[in-house]
Order: structure tokens, then sequence, then C-alpha cells
């Protein structure tokens, strides 16, 4: 098959480790990917003026597929996330997230196996926010008072959640494609909205509507979001394709890498129109970066979702296959698989685990 160009955002932290190996893995697999390099994050702030650079987003736009790695987002500072702009510049409206069950990887069942689909552009990650004691925040806070809609202490910051039907419909139409294609049976939708009746009450009701053109083809049912975080803990099996609107859908993410080994596991990508974007469900990791601790699977995971994307499918099946015999055999896993499983074997370096994984890849 013909060579891909994949834009590859290396990102900071343990990303620049992961990308490495991630690199090898594919490499292993037999696909030929011409990688274009293309830099993001806070260390580019003096070379380029802005985190995320023009020639990055043009890399992208025109490789159409990349693959990036984690990247930091100071809290509390005026600098904005990397991620939720890239996001928003190529309008990659879905986040989509499987969770899948590894034997060997610590999770608490042996057989999860749910597709997230999360909302990418709105609700309260649209970025709309008022700082306390600012201009904006009171006039805000004066507005709410003026219309009766409620009264906002004047020490507050405030961030606003929009949710409209248009992203609504996107994302659960979504949801019901993904379903129809993969075979699978059920859409949930999460929401709160017996509390928040104009914005997720809006979701829920759009997400009916829609469910209605599926009728016959794909369940559908909803899950408040409290309720479901239960759910989801004693009963995954209750669980299929489940869509939620952005902050509910980045919380249920960890928690499903969580039930299943954690965060080094969990693969992830974000899907527009036009472009995608594979990541891994995990941050920068401030904490083990640069100590050649991290576990690379679910970039390396997420790579498999990328070769899916542009027809490698033999290729992927045999780094998931690689994957799974690596973590069935136990010989060669990081610190944090080593912790989800309790066990006292010694853990392996990020590169001793990529040398086990790239082995086995090639060897199937
Ligand atoms: P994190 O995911 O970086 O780390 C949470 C915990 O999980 C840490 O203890 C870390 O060591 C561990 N961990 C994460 N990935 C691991 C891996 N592959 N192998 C082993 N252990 C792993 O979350 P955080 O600490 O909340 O965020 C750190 C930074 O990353 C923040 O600046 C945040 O904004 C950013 N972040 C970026 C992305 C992204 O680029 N897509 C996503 C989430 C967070």
């Amino acid at each position: 098959m013909a060579k891909h160009v994949v834009t590859l955002i290396p990102g900071d932290g343990i990303g620049v480790e992961t990308s490495a190996a991630m690199q090898r893995v594919v490499e292993a697999a037999g696909v030929e990917i011409e990688w274009e390099v293309a830099k993001a994050g806070a260390a580019c702030i003096d070379e380029f003026g802005t985190p995320l650079p023009e020639e990055t987003l043009e890399a992208v736009k025109r490789n159409k597929v990349a693959i990036k790695g984690p990247i930091t987002t100071p809290v509390g500072t005026g600098f904005r996330s990397v991620n939720v702009a890239l996001r928003k510049s190529l309008e990659l409206y879905v986040c989509l997230r499987p969770v899948i069950s590894i034997p060997g990887a610590g999770g608490r069942y042996e057989d999860v196996d749910l597709v997230i689909v999360r909302e990418n552009s709105e609700d309260l990650y649209a970025g709309i926010e008022f700082e306390k004691g600012s201009d904006g925040a009171a006039r805000l806070i004066d507005f709410c008072k003026a219309e009766g809609a409620g009264v906002i202490r004047e020490d507050s910051g405030i961030s606003i959640k929009p949710i409209s039907v248009t992203a609504s419909r996107n994302i659960v139409e979504y949801a019901f494609e993904y379903a129809l294609k993969h075979g699978r049976k059920k859409v949930t939708a999460a929401h709160k909205a017996n509390i928040m009746k104009y914005s997720d009450g809006l979701f829920l009701q759009t997400a009916r509507e829609v469910a209605k053109e599926y009728e016959g083809r794909v369940e559908f049912n909803d899950n408040i979001i409290d309720a479901f975080c239960m759910n989801l803990v004693m009963n995954p099996d209750w669980f299929d394709v489940i869509v939620f609107p952005n902050l509910y859908g980045d919380i249920a993410s960890d928690l499903c890498a969580g039930l299943c080994g954690g965060l080094g596991i969990a693969p992830g990508a974000n899907i527009g129109k036009e472009y995608a974007v594979f990541e891994a469900v995990h941050g920068s990791a401030p904490d083990i970066a640069g100590k050649n601790l991290a576990n690379p699977t679910a970039e390396i995971l997420s790579a498999a979702m990328m070769l899916d994307h542009v027809g490698e499918l033999e290729a992927a099946e045999k780094i998931r296959q690689g994957v799974r015999n690596v973590y069935a055999r136990g010989e060669k896993l990081t610190a944090d698989i080593r912790r989800a499983t309790r066990s006292d074997a010694p853990s392996c370096s990020c590169s001793e685990f990529t040398d086990a994984l790239a082995a086995e890849v090639a060897r199937l």
C-alpha cells in the first residue's frame, strides 16, 4: 500500500518518550509512514509567539491525519490549552475513546468493551470565562439580577456553559452512525438534564429526536451522569456506545481508563469532517516526565486507531494483538501496570516495554 504522510506532534512531558515508542512500534508493524514532525506547546512561545504555531495547523490540514503526544497546560495562567485550540481550529467535534479491557493490565473487570463519544467543541470547554472582579463579570452579574435569572456573588469568577442543538445533533448522530458501522447495539446519552434544563436538557431532547431516526436499528436510553458513574463502576456491561456533552465525557474517560488499568493504556482520537488527530487520554505526566517510566501503550493504541483510519487494518490489528500478548505474558510491564495489578514483580522502563512490544509486533 502507498506510503502515508502523517503529522506527528510529539508534545511535551512524557509525550516525547511515548511518541518515540509509538513510532518504533508502528514501524515494527511493517507499515510505511512518513512522519512530518510539527511543534506545539509552551516551548514554542519564544520561537513563534504562540503555543500553537500556524505551520503546525497547516501541517495537519495538509496531511489530514495527525498523532500527537500530550501537551502541558499551565494552570491559572493566561495560557489557554493547546489541545482545546487544536480541536477548535480543526473543527474536531468528536472525541472518540474506545474502552476495552486488556487482560493482565489490572482492570477491575476483564471484559469491559464500550465506546465513549464526547462532544468536543462547546459546554464548559467553550473557553467563555469572566475573571473575578472584571468588568465583564460585573456586567453579567448585573444582567442576571436584572433578568431575575439568579443572584451571583460579586466575588465570583464565571464560566459559561453553552450547549447547542447543532453540536448536540452532530455528536449524537456520530454516536449512532458509529454504532451502526461497528455493529454496536445501544447508544446511551449521559447528562444532568434534571438540573441544567436549558443546556443538558437541550442535549437530551436533541438526543431523543436523533434516536427516533434510528429506531429499530440501534437502541437508545439515557442516564443522569451521577447515576451513570455508579452504574458504570458496578455494571460496565450495561453500556455500549455512550454519548456525552464535553465535560462529563472528559471525566468519564478517566473513570473508564481507571476501570481498565489506568491512563497508561487508554487511547483516543479527535475527529472532524475533514481532519483527525489521534492522541492518548492521558496528559503530559510531569511527575514522571524524562525518567523513561511512562507507559506508551495508550499512544501506541491511538496509533492503531490512526492506522484503521488510513486503511491499514492489518497493521492496526497486529499492534493490538501484540499489546494483548505482551500484557498476557506479563514479563515486561511498566510501573503503572504493576501498581494496577498490585504486583511486586519488577517493572520495566518505557524503552524496555517498547523493545518487547516492537519485537512481538514484528513477529506477528
Ligand atoms: P496526567 O494524565 O498527565 O497524569 C495523571 C497521573 O497519571 C500522573 O500520576 C501520571 O504520572 C499518570 N500517568 C499519565 N499517563 C501515564 C502514562 N502514560 N504512563 C504512566 N503513568 C501515567 O494528568 P495531569 O497530571 O492532570 O495533567 C498534566 C498536564 O497534562 C496538565 O498540564 C494537563 O493540562 C495536561 N493534559 C494534556 C492532555 C493532552 O494533551 N491531550 C490531556 C490531559 C491533560
